[in-house]
Protein backbone atom coordinates (compact mmCIF):
# COMPACT_ATOMS: atom_id res chain seq x y z
CA UNK A 1 0.00 0.00 0.00
CA UNK A 2 1.27 3.64 -0.49
CA UNK A 3 2.93 4.42 2.51
CA UNK A 4 2.03 8.48 1.69
CA UNK A 5 -1.75 7.45 2.78
CA UNK A 6 -0.56 6.76 6.58
CA UNK A 7 1.83 10.45 6.73
CA UNK A 8 -1.75 11.67 5.48
CA UNK A 9 -3.76 10.18 8.30
CA UNK A 10 -0.88 11.37 10.55
CA UNK A 11 -1.01 15.05 9.61
CA UNK A 12 -4.58 15.56 9.16
CA UNK A 13 -5.39 19.26 8.77
CA UNK A 14 -8.91 18.95 10.55
CA UNK A 15 -7.52 17.03 13.70
CA UNK A 16 -5.63 20.81 13.98
CA UNK A 17 -8.02 22.08 16.66
CA UNK A 18 -7.59 19.10 18.63
CA UNK A 19 -3.89 18.52 18.70
CA UNK A 20 -0.77 20.05 19.29
CA UNK A 21 2.34 19.98 17.45
CA UNK A 22 3.79 17.45 20.24
CA UNK A 23 1.11 15.52 19.31
CA UNK A 24 1.38 15.09 16.09
CA UNK A 25 4.96 14.86 16.30
CA UNK A 26 3.92 11.73 18.97
CA UNK A 27 1.33 10.18 15.87
CA UNK A 28 4.44 10.23 13.35
CA UNK A 29 6.62 8.46 15.65
CA UNK A 30 3.66 5.51 16.42
CA UNK A 31 3.24 5.34 12.64
CA UNK A 32 6.87 4.72 11.92
CA UNK A 33 7.39 2.48 14.91
CA UNK A 34 4.63 0.62 13.59
CA UNK A 35 5.37 0.59 10.28
CA UNK A 36 8.46 -1.61 11.06
CA UNK A 37 7.26 -3.64 13.63
CA UNK A 38 3.47 -3.86 12.56
CA UNK A 39 3.75 -5.47 8.93
CA UNK A 40 0.54 -6.84 6.99
CA UNK A 41 2.31 -10.05 6.82
CA UNK A 42 2.96 -10.21 10.86
CA UNK A 43 -0.29 -8.87 11.68
CA UNK A 44 -2.01 -11.13 9.32
CA UNK A 45 0.22 -14.42 10.60
CA UNK A 46 -0.50 -13.75 14.29
CA UNK A 47 -4.83 -13.72 12.96
CA UNK A 48 -4.38 -16.80 10.90
CA UNK A 49 -2.79 -18.22 13.90
CA UNK A 50 -4.60 -17.25 16.66
CA UNK A 51 -1.16 -15.91 18.42
CA UNK A 52 -0.77 -13.35 20.98
CA UNK A 53 1.28 -10.38 19.32
CA UNK A 54 4.50 -10.89 22.19
CA UNK A 55 7.02 -8.89 19.71
CA UNK A 56 4.96 -5.81 19.08
CA UNK A 57 3.29 -5.88 22.62
CA UNK A 58 6.93 -5.69 23.93
CA UNK A 59 7.61 -2.77 21.53
CA UNK A 60 4.93 -1.05 22.22
CA UNK A 61 5.85 -1.86 26.23
CA UNK A 62 9.55 -0.50 25.10
CA UNK A 63 8.08 3.09 23.77
CA UNK A 64 6.06 3.54 26.87
CA UNK A 65 2.78 3.42 25.27
CA UNK A 66 0.93 1.69 28.42
CA UNK A 67 1.77 4.47 30.20
CA UNK A 68 -0.71 6.56 28.42
CA UNK A 69 -3.75 7.73 30.38
CA UNK A 70 -2.05 6.54 33.65
CA UNK A 71 -1.20 9.25 36.33
CA UNK A 72 2.63 10.01 36.32
CA UNK A 73 3.54 8.83 39.87
CA UNK A 74 2.82 5.61 38.95
CA UNK A 75 4.29 6.18 35.66
CA UNK A 76 2.33 7.21 33.31
CA UNK A 77 1.35 10.05 30.38
CA UNK A 78 -0.77 11.88 28.64
CA UNK A 79 -4.48 12.71 28.89
CA UNK A 80 -7.44 11.40 26.12
CA UNK A 81 -7.31 13.63 23.47
CA UNK A 82 -3.54 11.31 23.43
CA UNK A 83 -5.24 8.43 24.02
CA UNK A 84 -7.05 8.95 20.65
CA UNK A 85 -4.10 10.42 18.46
CA UNK A 86 -2.37 6.98 19.73
CA UNK A 87 -5.51 4.68 19.39
CA UNK A 88 -6.39 5.77 15.98
CA UNK A 89 -2.77 5.83 14.58
CA UNK A 90 -2.17 1.99 16.05
CA UNK A 91 -5.61 0.34 15.11
CA UNK A 92 -4.55 1.75 11.15
CA UNK A 93 -1.78 -0.82 11.72
CA UNK A 94 -3.16 -3.48 14.22
CA UNK A 95 -6.60 -3.30 15.93
CA UNK A 96 -5.04 -6.52 18.30
CA UNK A 97 -2.66 -3.61 19.68
CA UNK A 98 -5.07 -1.18 20.18
CA UNK A 99 -7.73 -3.92 22.11
CA UNK A 100 -5.21 -4.90 24.20
CA UNK A 101 -3.89 -1.46 24.93
CA UNK A 102 -7.86 -0.71 25.99
CA UNK A 103 -8.64 -3.43 27.77
CA UNK A 104 -5.66 -3.52 29.90
CA UNK A 105 -4.80 0.45 30.09
CA UNK A 106 -8.23 2.62 29.84
CA UNK A 107 -10.50 -0.04 31.21
CA UNK A 108 -8.15 -1.70 34.11
CA UNK A 109 -5.56 0.61 34.26
CA UNK A 110 -8.54 3.51 34.11
CA UNK A 111 -10.64 1.60 37.38
CA UNK A 112 -7.67 1.38 39.01
CA UNK A 113 -5.73 4.84 39.22
CA UNK A 114 -9.18 6.19 39.64
CA UNK A 115 -10.51 3.64 42.65
CA UNK A 116 -7.86 1.18 43.80
CA UNK A 117 -6.41 2.13 47.59
CA UNK A 118 -2.78 2.93 47.51
CA UNK A 119 -1.44 -0.18 47.94
CA UNK A 120 -2.90 -1.68 44.75
CA UNK A 121 -2.46 1.48 42.69
CA UNK A 122 1.46 1.26 43.65
CA UNK A 123 1.69 -2.66 43.77
CA UNK A 124 0.16 -2.96 39.68
CA UNK A 125 0.00 0.52 37.98
CA UNK A 126 3.88 0.76 37.49
CA UNK A 127 4.05 -2.86 36.06
CA UNK A 128 1.12 -1.92 33.66
CA UNK A 129 3.30 1.20 32.31
CA UNK A 130 6.30 -0.85 31.88
CA UNK A 131 5.06 -3.41 30.32
CA UNK A 132 5.44 -5.98 33.05
CA UNK A 133 2.08 -6.77 34.24
CA UNK A 134 -0.82 -7.34 32.24
CA UNK A 135 -4.87 -7.09 33.50
CA UNK A 136 -8.11 -7.57 31.94
CA UNK A 137 -11.49 -6.55 32.40
CA UNK A 138 -14.58 -8.78 33.56
CA UNK A 139 -17.64 -7.93 33.64
CA UNK A 140 -19.87 -10.06 31.09
CA UNK A 141 -21.23 -13.36 32.03
CA UNK A 142 -23.32 -15.73 29.89
CA UNK A 143 -26.73 -14.45 31.13
CA UNK A 144 -25.78 -10.94 31.55
CA UNK A 145 -24.61 -8.55 28.92
CA UNK A 146 -26.38 -5.54 28.06
CA UNK A 147 -27.96 -6.14 31.42
CA UNK A 148 -24.89 -6.62 33.10
CA UNK A 149 -25.93 -5.53 36.20
CA UNK A 150 -28.00 -8.70 36.91
CA UNK A 151 -24.52 -10.63 36.67
CA UNK A 152 -24.68 -13.55 38.91
CA UNK A 153 -20.77 -14.06 40.11
CA UNK A 154 -20.53 -14.05 43.93
CA UNK A 155 -17.81 -12.96 46.57
CA UNK A 156 -18.81 -14.25 50.41
CA UNK A 157 -16.78 -12.96 53.26
CA UNK A 158 -14.93 -15.89 55.10
CA UNK A 159 -12.93 -13.72 57.82
CA UNK A 160 -10.21 -11.15 55.80
CA UNK A 161 -11.08 -12.86 52.54
CA UNK A 162 -13.55 -13.44 50.33
CA UNK A 163 -14.42 -16.97 48.27
CA UNK A 164 -15.68 -16.05 44.75
CA UNK A 165 -17.52 -18.41 42.54
CA UNK A 166 -19.50 -18.10 39.17
CA UNK A 167 -18.42 -17.99 35.38
CA UNK A 168 -17.10 -14.62 33.05
CA UNK A 169 -17.98 -14.78 29.39
CA UNK A 170 -16.01 -13.22 26.56
CA UNK A 171 -12.87 -11.33 28.51
CA UNK A 172 -10.29 -10.07 25.85
CA UNK A 173 -7.05 -11.00 26.99
CA UNK A 174 -7.58 -13.12 29.78
CA UNK A 175 -4.52 -15.48 28.68
CA UNK A 176 -2.20 -13.23 29.00
CA UNK A 177 -4.15 -11.57 32.39
CA UNK A 178 -1.84 -10.88 35.62
CA UNK A 179 -4.91 -9.96 37.01
CA UNK A 180 -8.49 -10.06 36.55
CA UNK A 181 -10.66 -6.69 37.65
CA UNK A 182 -13.82 -9.00 37.91
CA UNK A 183 -17.26 -7.65 38.63
CA UNK A 184 -19.18 -9.46 41.34
CA UNK A 185 -22.13 -9.50 43.43
CA UNK A 186 -21.23 -9.23 47.07
CA UNK A 187 -24.88 -8.53 48.41
CA UNK A 188 -27.24 -11.03 47.25
CA UNK A 189 -30.01 -8.85 49.12
CA UNK A 190 -29.68 -5.46 47.26
CA UNK A 191 -30.70 -3.58 44.34
CA UNK A 192 -29.48 -4.87 40.81
CA UNK A 193 -27.16 -2.10 40.76
CA UNK A 194 -26.22 -2.16 44.49
CA UNK A 195 -24.13 -4.93 46.60
CA UNK A 196 -21.77 -5.02 43.40
CA UNK A 197 -17.83 -4.89 43.67
CA UNK A 198 -14.78 -4.67 41.71
CA UNK A 199 -11.70 -7.16 42.81
CA UNK A 200 -8.31 -7.38 41.47
CA UNK A 201 -7.55 -11.13 40.96
CA UNK A 202 -4.60 -12.74 40.75
CA UNK A 203 -4.82 -15.46 37.33
CA UNK A 204 -2.47 -17.38 39.54
CA UNK A 205 -4.90 -18.15 42.31
CA UNK A 206 -6.06 -21.39 42.87
CA UNK A 207 -9.60 -21.91 41.38
CA UNK A 208 -9.54 -20.06 38.15
CA UNK A 209 -9.30 -21.16 34.86
CA UNK A 210 -9.39 -19.72 31.87
CA UNK A 211 -10.63 -21.24 28.54
CA UNK A 212 -9.77 -19.34 25.14
CA UNK A 213 -13.17 -19.19 23.10
CA UNK A 214 -13.00 -18.95 19.37
CA UNK A 215 -14.71 -16.06 17.40
CA UNK A 216 -15.19 -14.81 13.85
CA UNK A 217 -12.31 -12.73 14.18
CA UNK A 218 -10.38 -11.15 16.84
CA UNK A 219 -7.82 -13.68 16.88
CA UNK A 220 -4.83 -12.31 18.12
CA UNK A 221 -6.25 -10.97 21.27
CA UNK A 222 -8.27 -14.27 22.79
CA UNK A 223 -11.74 -14.06 23.90
CA UNK A 224 -11.58 -16.70 26.88
CA UNK A 225 -14.38 -17.89 29.59
CA UNK A 226 -12.91 -17.46 33.08
CA UNK A 227 -14.25 -19.76 35.66
CA UNK A 228 -14.08 -19.06 39.77
CA UNK A 229 -14.42 -22.23 41.72
CA UNK A 230 -13.91 -21.00 45.09
CA UNK A 231 -11.45 -18.16 44.75
CA UNK A 232 -9.94 -16.62 47.48
CA UNK A 233 -9.22 -13.04 47.40
CA UNK A 234 -8.04 -10.93 50.06
CA UNK A 235 -10.28 -7.99 51.11
CA UNK A 236 -7.34 -5.57 50.31
CA UNK A 237 -7.66 -6.72 46.11
CA UNK A 238 -11.53 -4.78 46.25
CA UNK A 239 -11.37 -1.93 43.62
CA UNK A 240 -13.70 1.34 44.69
CA UNK A 241 -15.50 0.01 47.92
CA UNK A 242 -17.40 -2.37 48.94
CA UNK A 243 -20.70 -2.80 47.16
CA UNK A 244 -20.45 0.40 45.38
CA UNK A 245 -18.53 -1.18 42.09
CA UNK A 246 -21.54 -0.17 39.67
CA UNK A 247 -20.84 3.30 39.55
CA UNK A 248 -17.26 3.44 39.26
CA UNK A 249 -17.97 0.70 36.31
CA UNK A 250 -20.24 3.09 34.82
CA UNK A 251 -17.09 5.41 34.83
CA UNK A 252 -14.67 3.30 33.04
CA UNK A 253 -17.28 2.33 30.38
CA UNK A 254 -18.31 5.74 29.15
CA UNK A 255 -14.24 6.26 28.57
CA UNK A 256 -13.73 2.79 26.29
CA UNK A 257 -16.47 3.89 23.88
CA UNK A 258 -14.01 6.86 23.28
CA UNK A 259 -11.07 4.34 22.75
CA UNK A 260 -13.21 2.23 20.81
CA UNK A 261 -14.36 5.04 18.43
CA UNK A 262 -11.31 6.29 17.88
CA UNK A 263 -9.82 2.47 16.94
CA UNK A 264 -12.54 2.43 14.37
CA UNK A 265 -11.76 5.37 12.84
CA UNK A 266 -8.04 4.32 12.70
CA UNK A 267 -9.73 0.71 11.47
CA UNK A 268 -11.54 2.23 9.04
CA UNK A 269 -9.34 4.57 7.68
CA UNK A 270 -7.11 1.39 6.88
CA UNK A 271 -9.96 -0.31 5.22
CA UNK A 272 -10.16 2.66 3.10
CA UNK A 273 -6.67 3.07 1.94
CA UNK A 274 -6.26 -0.64 0.71
CA UNK A 275 -9.59 0.01 -1.02
CA UNK A 276 -8.28 2.97 -2.53
CA UNK A 277 -4.92 1.62 -3.73
CA UNK A 278 -6.30 -1.21 -5.25
CA UNK A 279 -9.17 0.61 -7.12
CA UNK A 280 -5.94 2.96 -8.64
CA UNK A 281 -4.29 -0.40 -9.56
CA UNK A 282 -6.93 -2.29 -10.95
CA UNK A 283 -7.93 -2.52 -14.33
CA UNK A 284 -10.77 -3.40 -16.27
CA UNK A 285 -12.25 -2.83 -19.61
CA UNK A 286 -9.28 -1.30 -20.24
CA UNK A 287 -9.23 1.34 -17.52
CA UNK A 288 -8.49 1.63 -13.80
CA UNK A 289 -11.63 1.07 -11.95
CA UNK A 290 -11.45 4.03 -9.60
CA UNK A 291 -12.51 5.67 -13.30
CA UNK A 292 -15.90 4.11 -12.77
CA UNK A 293 -18.23 5.93 -10.99
CA UNK A 294 -19.93 3.77 -9.20
CA UNK A 295 -16.30 2.80 -7.55
CA UNK A 296 -15.00 6.12 -6.94
CA UNK A 297 -18.17 7.26 -5.73
CA UNK A 298 -18.57 4.22 -2.77
CA UNK A 299 -15.17 5.79 -2.01
CA UNK A 300 -15.93 9.36 -1.46
CA UNK A 301 -19.10 8.24 0.64
CA UNK A 302 -16.69 5.75 2.91
CA UNK A 303 -13.90 9.00 3.18
CA UNK A 304 -17.16 11.31 4.07
CA UNK A 305 -18.15 8.90 6.77
CA UNK A 306 -14.98 8.23 8.47
CA UNK A 307 -14.08 11.94 8.09
CA UNK A 308 -17.41 12.60 10.17
CA UNK A 309 -16.65 9.08 12.80
CA UNK A 310 -13.27 11.03 13.76
CA UNK A 311 -14.74 14.17 14.54
CA UNK A 312 -17.33 12.39 16.82
CA UNK A 313 -14.17 10.50 18.32
CA UNK A 314 -11.97 13.63 19.33
CA UNK A 315 -15.44 15.96 20.24
CA UNK A 316 -15.75 13.05 22.87
CA UNK A 317 -11.78 12.60 23.77
CA UNK A 318 -11.64 16.69 24.11
CA UNK A 319 -14.80 17.14 26.37
CA UNK A 320 -13.48 14.13 28.98
CA UNK A 321 -9.99 16.31 28.94
CA UNK A 322 -11.87 19.11 30.25
CA UNK A 323 -13.44 17.54 32.88
CA UNK A 324 -17.07 17.48 31.23
CA UNK A 325 -19.69 14.99 30.97
CA UNK A 326 -19.87 13.15 27.89
CA UNK A 327 -22.28 10.06 28.17
CA UNK A 328 -24.10 10.91 25.10
CA UNK A 329 -20.94 12.21 22.62
CA UNK A 330 -19.05 9.07 23.64
CA UNK A 331 -22.19 6.47 22.85
CA UNK A 332 -22.64 9.03 20.06
CA UNK A 333 -18.92 8.39 18.95
CA UNK A 334 -19.04 4.64 19.47
CA UNK A 335 -21.63 3.37 17.67
CA UNK A 336 -21.11 5.97 14.77
CA UNK A 337 -17.59 5.17 13.98
CA UNK A 338 -18.53 1.46 14.91
CA UNK A 339 -21.40 1.36 11.83
CA UNK A 340 -19.26 3.03 9.69
CA UNK A 341 -16.48 0.82 10.31
CA UNK A 342 -17.99 -2.03 9.08
CA UNK A 343 -20.06 0.03 5.89
CA UNK A 344 -16.61 0.47 4.94
CA UNK A 345 -15.01 -2.75 5.27
CA UNK A 346 -18.24 -4.50 3.59
CA UNK A 347 -17.97 -2.10 0.74
CA UNK A 348 -13.81 -2.03 0.87
CA UNK A 349 -14.54 -5.88 0.05
CA UNK A 350 -17.02 -4.81 -2.80
CA UNK A 351 -14.59 -3.01 -4.17
CA UNK A 352 -12.06 -5.48 -4.24
CA UNK A 353 -13.92 -7.95 -5.87
CA UNK A 354 -12.71 -11.69 -5.37
CA UNK A 355 -9.66 -10.39 -3.87
CA UNK A 356 -11.92 -8.14 -0.93
CA UNK A 357 -13.22 -12.03 0.08
CA UNK A 358 -9.71 -13.48 0.02
CA UNK A 359 -7.19 -14.70 3.34
CA UNK A 360 -4.65 -12.77 0.95
CA UNK A 361 -5.45 -9.20 1.86
CA UNK A 362 -6.69 -7.54 4.89
CA UNK A 363 -10.10 -6.44 3.87
CA UNK A 364 -11.52 -9.68 4.98
CA UNK A 365 -10.14 -9.39 8.30
CA UNK A 366 -11.70 -5.83 8.67
CA UNK A 367 -14.64 -6.94 7.93
CA UNK A 368 -14.35 -9.81 10.38
CA UNK A 369 -12.91 -7.38 13.41
CA UNK A 370 -14.96 -4.12 12.32
CA UNK A 371 -18.47 -6.34 13.19
CA UNK A 372 -16.77 -6.72 16.98
CA UNK A 373 -17.03 -3.42 17.63
CA UNK A 374 -21.20 -3.03 17.11
CA UNK A 375 -21.32 -5.55 20.03
CA UNK A 376 -18.60 -5.20 22.56
CA UNK A 377 -18.20 -1.96 25.23
CA UNK A 378 -21.87 -1.88 25.34
CA UNK A 379 -23.78 -3.13 21.84
CA UNK A 380 -24.67 -0.01 19.25
CA UNK A 381 -28.52 -0.71 20.17
CA UNK A 382 -27.42 0.05 23.96
CA UNK A 383 -25.74 3.22 22.63
CA UNK A 384 -28.81 4.49 20.85
CA UNK A 385 -30.48 4.13 24.23
CA UNK A 386 -28.38 6.58 26.05
CA UNK A 387 -28.50 9.07 23.22
CA UNK A 388 -32.54 8.69 23.00
CA UNK A 389 -32.82 8.88 26.56
CA UNK A 390 -30.79 12.11 26.27
CA UNK A 391 -33.36 13.83 23.65
CA UNK A 392 -36.77 12.81 25.86
CA UNK A 393 -37.97 15.94 27.53
C1 LIG B 1 -14.79 -9.89 20.84
C2 LIG B 1 -15.48 -9.60 22.14
C3 LIG B 1 -14.71 -9.21 23.23
C4 LIG B 1 -15.32 -8.94 24.45
N1 LIG B 1 -14.53 -8.62 25.53
C5 LIG B 1 -15.12 -8.46 26.74
C6 LIG B 1 -14.32 -8.22 27.91
O1 LIG B 1 -13.08 -8.10 27.82
N2 LIG B 1 -14.92 -8.14 29.12
C7 LIG B 1 -16.28 -8.25 29.25
O2 LIG B 1 -16.77 -8.15 30.37
N3 LIG B 1 -17.09 -8.47 28.18
C8 LIG B 1 -16.53 -8.59 26.92
N4 LIG B 1 -17.32 -8.83 25.82
C9 LIG B 1 -18.77 -9.00 26.00
C10 LIG B 1 -19.59 -7.82 25.49
O3 LIG B 1 -19.42 -6.72 26.34
C11 LIG B 1 -21.05 -8.30 25.37
O4 LIG B 1 -21.08 -9.22 24.31
C12 LIG B 1 -22.01 -7.16 25.12
O5 LIG B 1 -22.17 -6.36 26.27
C13 LIG B 1 -23.40 -7.66 24.66
O6 LIG B 1 -23.88 -8.65 25.49
P1 LIG B 1 -24.44 -10.02 24.86
O7 LIG B 1 -23.44 -10.51 23.87
O8 LIG B 1 -24.79 -10.91 25.97
O9 LIG B 1 -25.72 -9.61 24.04
P2 LIG B 1 -27.21 -9.40 24.64
O10 LIG B 1 -27.18 -8.44 25.77
O11 LIG B 1 -27.84 -10.73 24.86
O12 LIG B 1 -27.91 -8.69 23.41
C14 LIG B 1 -28.40 -9.41 22.27
C15 LIG B 1 -29.07 -8.39 21.34
O13 LIG B 1 -30.18 -7.76 22.04
C16 LIG B 1 -30.01 -6.36 22.02
N5 LIG B 1 -30.50 -5.76 23.26
C17 LIG B 1 -30.32 -6.20 24.53
N6 LIG B 1 -30.87 -5.35 25.41
C18 LIG B 1 -31.41 -4.33 24.68
C19 LIG B 1 -32.08 -3.12 25.01
N7 LIG B 1 -32.34 -2.76 26.28
N8 LIG B 1 -32.47 -2.30 23.99
C20 LIG B 1 -32.21 -2.62 22.69
N9 LIG B 1 -31.55 -3.76 22.33
C21 LIG B 1 -31.15 -4.59 23.32
C22 LIG B 1 -28.50 -6.14 21.88
O14 LIG B 1 -28.21 -4.85 21.36
C23 LIG B 1 -28.12 -7.27 20.94
O15 LIG B 1 -28.38 -6.88 19.61
C24 LIG B 1 -16.73 -9.06 24.57
C25 LIG B 1 -17.50 -9.42 23.46
C26 LIG B 1 -16.89 -9.68 22.25
C27 LIG B 1 -17.73 -10.07 21.06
Amino acid sequence: MNPAYAANLVNRRDLKPYLSSDQFEFRDSVNRVLTRHASPEYIRHCDEEKRFPQELVDVAAEQGWFGITLPEEHGGIGGYLDMAAYLEIVAYHTIALARFWNANVNMCGGALARFAPEHLKSEVLPKLAAGKAWLAFALSENGSGSDAASLTTHAVADGDDFIINGTKMWISGAVQADYILTAVRTDPNAKKHDGISLFLVPTESKGISINPIDLLGGHAIRTCEVVYDGVRVSKDSIVGGLHVGWKKLTTVLSKERIALSAMCVGGAQAAIDLARWYANERKQFGQSIIDFQTVSHMLADMQTRVDAARMLAFRAAKLLDEGETCDVESSQAKYFASDTYVQVATDGIQIMGANGYSAEYAMQRHFREAKMFQIFGGTNQIQRNIVARALKS
